[in-house]
């Protein structure tokens, strides 16, 4: 505990406590467990760390939620922020109103995505974006006079988003239990993960697997019906999964072939994760059809998020249409221009830092150090790429088996890391590293002896409450 925590720190942390647990209704929340346990309560953040209200600080292993990219603390970003809304904090961008930074921001991302991705429509985060790019592509195949094409395939355990149409398109099963979810228009062909792949196939074979079934889906659903692909190049909420090589070139490849849009969701790989200001193209060499981001857009100091698309989608939705119509599709706050002030300058200093050229360094020497934990008896799987990683549990490494779900070895991990001032983020039987990329070799070391201890402890009584 913190000496400088005062009697009256103590009173307004038990205050704050209770006013949330009664009246704050968390998203992706246990509530049969939160009832009791209620919040832990965080009251500070300075550049890789965050601090509880009793003054004890941890090590933030999950970037906020994969998106605090350049720290905490940053009062650059606060007066960017502070001068736009002093300036205009507010206007309409609806029809022929703009503000500066909304422009601005525009233009830098048309010049930082790959190809022709010139045009930039804003929303509120990752969901938004990717419902925006539905109905974009829907309205495209409209005016191109090809209204049967709107059906939307994407992948088991793809993470899309909480809105309808992006909770649908997602494919984490779990997240659709107790829930209906868009069988008219959505369509889940079989998650790229080489870990669960069945042992006669080779990587290659495996790879081609996976491409031949979006053809199959296509040829299936018929490719004068199918509208779009939707696929993050790594999957992020699904458990970190990397497909396997040359998997999204040949997928964008199957998709040239049947008009079908390729939408490469980036809202967790944009903006530095992975050593690029978009992974698309740098890290798996594909130009897509339309790039969705948010997150690491603003660094998570403010909500916003991107649908970016191509000029040949624009040049369809931009001329005039037969029957008058035009895009009605935007929110209050599309091009909010505190939001976009803040994402300008959060850009900056991701550039003027140089930190996907650290990324590059410092996330190659993170995954290295993660990867050694693939030595433990409960890690079955190391996966992910610089700042995005995954430690997948299981009861038995050589038949993969997972452990009983009663375990919780997930949670059971990160409260052990906690415990040791550590965040890392349960996901069921595993856990996720997003950390923010500004990490020194020194935090790196922290967070890997840090888990080591944790996973050994965790071991320990797993064994001893019979589990393993
Ligand atoms: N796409 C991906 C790949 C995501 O990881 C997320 C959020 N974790 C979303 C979309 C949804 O973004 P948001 O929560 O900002 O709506």
């Amino acid at each position: 505990l913190n000496p400088n925590v005062t009697a009256a720190d103590a009173a307004e942390k038990q205050k704050v406590w209770e006013a949330d647990r009664d009246h704050f209704m968390h998203p992706w929340t246990d509530f049969s467990t939160f009832k009791e346990t209620g919040s832990m309560v965080f009251t500070a953040a300075d550049g890789v760390s965050i601090v509880d209200a009793d003054g004890k600080r941890y090590l933030d292993g999950i970037g906020g939620l994969w998106c605090v990219n350049i720290g905490y603390g940053r009062k650059e970003i606060a007066e960017a922020v502070a001068d736009q809304i002093c300036a205009i904090p507010y206007f309409s961008t609806f029809g022929h109103h703009t503000t500066p930074p909304a422009a601005k921001l525009a233009a830098k991302l048309a010049d930082l995505a790959p190809g022709d991705l010139n045009h930039v429509f804003y929303g509120c985060g990752g969901s938004v974006a990717n419902d925006t790019a539905v109905r974009l592509i829907h309205f495209y195949f409209n005016q191109l006079g090809k209204p049967t094409k709107k059906q939307i395939i994407s992948r088991i355990d793809g993470y899309h988003g909480s809105t309808y149409m992006a909770m649908s398109i997602t494919g984490v099963k779990f997240d659709h239990v107790g829930f209906d979810i868009d069988q008219q228009l959505v369509h889940h062909i079989s998650c790229p993960n080489p870990y669960r792949r069945d042992p006669k196939l080779s990587e290659e074979e495996f790879c081609r697997q996976k491409v031949d079934e979006l053809e199959q889906k296509i040829l299936e659903i018929g490719p004068d019906k199918v509208a779009a692909f939707f696929a993050e190049p790594i999957l992020g909420a699904g458990g970190v999964i990397v497909p396997p090589k040359g998997y999204h070139q040949a997928t964008l490849e199957v998709c040239r072939k049947y008009d079908v849009l390729y939408v490469s969701d980036e809202v967790v790989t944009a903006f530095g994760r992975l050593g690029h200001m978009f992974a698309s193209q740098d890290e798996f060499g594909i130009v897509p059809d339309i790039i969705t981001c948010a997150k690491g857009l603003t660094s998570g100091y403010l909500p916003l998020g991107a649908t970016i698309f191509s000029d040949r989608i624009y040049e369809v939705i931009s001329k005039p249409q037969a029957d008058g119509a035009i895009f009605t599709h935007g929110f209050t706050y599309s091009g909010h221009p505190v939001s976009c002030a803040a994402a300008l300058k959060n850009i900056e200093i991701l550039e003027r830092e140089g930190v996907c050229d650290h990324v590059k360094d410092v996330g190659t020497y993170f995954e290295q150090r993660i990867r050694e934990l693939g030595e433990l008896e409960l890690v079955g799987d190391v996966r992910g790429r610089k700042f995005m990683m995954c430690l997948e549990n299981v009861a038995d490494k050589r038949t993969k088996a997972l452990l009983d779900p009663r375990a919780k070895v997930g949670n059971r991990i990160a409260d052990a890391c906690q415990k040791r001032g550590l965040i890392v983020r349960p996901l069921a039987h595993m856990n996720i590293l997003s950390p923010t990329l500004i990490l020194t070799r020194e935090h790196v070391d922290f967070i890997a002896e840090t888990l080591r201890e944790s996973i050994l402890e965790v071991t320990e009584t797993l064994r001893e409450e019979g589990f393993l």
